[in-house]
């Protein structure tokens, strides 16, 4: 019985390339029809949806 050691280990998740794993994205913020950019906020990322983790498959 050669019981082969499993990795315990929970594979670590990749990161989300998007947000680079914090989950947030920065997003500019464009008012008018000039699109002027008054500044940017974090924003939800919505590759991974704010996991911050790569979605799988
Ligand atoms: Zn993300």
């Amino acid at each position: 019985m050669a019981a082969r050691k499993v990795t315990a280990r929970t594979p670590k998740p990749k990161p989300c390339r998007v947000c680079k794993g914090t989950g947030e994205v920065a997003i500019s913020v464009r008012v008018g029809r000039k699109r002027r950019v008054v500044g940017q906020q974090n924003g939800y990322c919505l590759n991974c949806f704010g996991t911050g983790d790569a979605p799988t498959s």
